[in-house]
């Protein structure tokens, strides 16, 4: 029998009130191991520890607090091979997009290690003479961490790392389904030079200590990625206690494929985009939107390339898609799949349940040509290895498309002309845009984020996320008596 893995609480490793089991994706016989669940009375602990210990590292020397972020981000840079594979066990996306996930996370930890030396705050003089203004950021104290699964240890480090390096606690309700993930970050995060509480690892359901998480007092920011219902859930508890929030929820992005696209080029992007970690990214190309003049030739290859993509367990060598996630995730794809054969979509290939030598959650990657942008098969994310194609007559229209929805993260076009390249950044509506690019993939040092449906509150990664995770102050100084 496996040993139950632990919650951080306070600083101590704790079992908790039940436990649950975390099975692979890729093969159900594999127990990936047991996780204890943090209790209420645990989860009122570690608040009340994070607050003294985010005193105590806010007053570390710069250059303490950028060792800590380092170790760890060299730490998971190292481990990416060992680490990528236990998050591919547990999530089910390939090998190569597990171990590139944990490097990805690692770089967030180094970028944002080099943020601590670069925080510059601004001087100017009062309009009262012989007064200056400071004006700086200071941290904004104990910040609640609620991450999904299908990015388990790189959400979360874009979240944890500037946390940490703009001087704040961290209390961590990651997703139930990657615990494991979760653990081994959590090892890492403990092992350095930090206050004993300053980081907690709280697992559990979103419904029991999430929703008390979110719903505390003691919580001074709470950034959450995730679906939209949780999402206003969230936000409604964060406001009775005016607690600052920021959150990511996902989207519905077209990729726009013109007349004067190279179509081999526009069918790489959009299977990379709508397949890629099974088609469970906020950033996925779920509706591909395609000019009329190469509609034949881009669904025909399309559908070719989706025909030969190779699914199976995560882990094997040379497979292209891993499984769904989780029973619930591929019922409801398949719920999908019906959906949008009723509304009078034709699948022409794919969106079947497949059977592998292992019992998991496996499926055939879809299209759905003959579609139109009312239909809910491109209006809801589906968070699966779905795609749309709609057939448009002009840019303007691909355009019009795009920009009708209710997200707004990303949307990207494949064109060889600079001048709509040009128009499309300008007025597609989204936080992202790609020019000959994937909707997906997108780097560590810049702002993300959407509009709409997708985001709320400010933008995270880059310098941008300094805006959520600090406070401002403002200082003015007088020299009190003349020389
Ligand atoms: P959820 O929004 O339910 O879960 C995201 C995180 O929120 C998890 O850690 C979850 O905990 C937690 N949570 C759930 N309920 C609450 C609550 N009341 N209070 C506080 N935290 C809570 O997403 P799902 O995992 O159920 O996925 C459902 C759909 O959401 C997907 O099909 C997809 O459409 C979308 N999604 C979008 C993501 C994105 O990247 N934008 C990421 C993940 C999902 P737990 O799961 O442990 O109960």
């Amino acid at each position: 029998m496996a040993d139950t893995k632990l919650n951080l609480i306070a600083g101590e490793w704790l079992t908790g009130e039940s436990e649950i089991e975390n099975r692979n994706p890729s093969d159900l016989s594999d127990l990936v191991g047991i996780f204890a669940q943090a209790s209420a009375d645990q989860l009122d602990a570690t608040l009340d520890q994070a607050r003294i210990a985010q005193a105590e590292w806010a007053a570390y020397g710069m250059e303490r607090k950028q060792a800590v972020l380092m170790n760890i981000g060299n730490e998971l840079m190292a481990r990416a091979e060992e680490l990528g594979t236990l998050l591919s066990r547990e999530e089910g996306k390939p090998f190569a997009e597990g171990k590139g996930e944990v490097y990805r996370a690692g770089q967030f930890f180094t970028y944002y290690a080099a943020e601590c030396l670069r925080q510059l705050g601004e001087n100017a003089d009062s309009v009262r003479p012989g007064v200056e203004v400071d004006v700086r950021r200071e941290a904004v104290g104990t910040v609640a961490i609620i991450s999904p699964w299908n990015f388990p240890t790189a959400t979360a480090s874009w979240k944890i790392a500037p946390a940490l390096c703009y001087g704040n606690a961290v209390v961590w309700k990651p997703a139930n389904i990657t615990p494991a993930s979760a653990v081994a970050l959590t090892e890492i995060i403990n092992r350095q030079d930090i206050p004993k509480g300053l980081f907690s690892l709280v697992m559990g359901s979103g419904r029991s200590i999430g929703q008390r998480l979110v719903e505390s007092p003691k919580v001074d920011a709470i950034t959450f990625t995730g679906s939209v219902p949780v999402g206003k859930g969230i936000a409604a508890a964060a406001i009775q206690n005016l607690t600052k929030v920021q959150m990511e929820m996902g989207s519905k992005n077209a990729l726009a494929v013109m007349d004067d696209a190279d179509v081999d080029l526009a069918v790489t992007l959009a299977l990379g985009g709508a397949f890629g970690s099974t088609g469970q990214k906020c950033t996925a190309s779920s509706r591909l939107v395609v000019h009329a003049a190469v509609h034949d030739a881009f669904v025909e290859k399309l559908v070719a390339g989706a025909q030969a993509m190779k699914v199976g367990h995560a882990l094997s060598d040379g497979i292209q898609m891993g499984p769904v996630v989780s029973q619930q995730q591929l019922s409801e794809n398949l719920a999908y799949v019906d959906l949008g054969k009723s509304e009078g979509a034709e699948l022409a290939c794919g969106g079947q349940r497949l059977e592998m030598p292992h019992d998991g959650f496996y499926m055939s990657p879809g299209v759905f040509l003959n579609t139109n942008n009312t239909m809910r098969i491109n209006r809801e994310e589906m968070f699966a290895p779905l795609t749309s194609v709609i057939k448009v007559d002009s840019y303007e229209e691909a355009l019009s498309v795009v920009n009708d929805t209710n997200f707004g993260l990303t949307s990207g076009i494949v064109t060889q002309s600079l001048a709509r390249a040009t128009h499309f950044r300008r007025n597609a509506r989204t936080g992202v845009v790609t020019v000959n690019l994937p909707t997906a993939g997108t780097d560590y040092h810049v702002p993300f984020g959407g509009r709409g449906d997708s985001s709320y509150g400010p933008r995270e990664q880059g310098k941008a996320a300094a805006e959520f995770y600090t406070t401002v102050k403002t200082a003015y100084i007088s020299a009190g008596s003349p020389i």
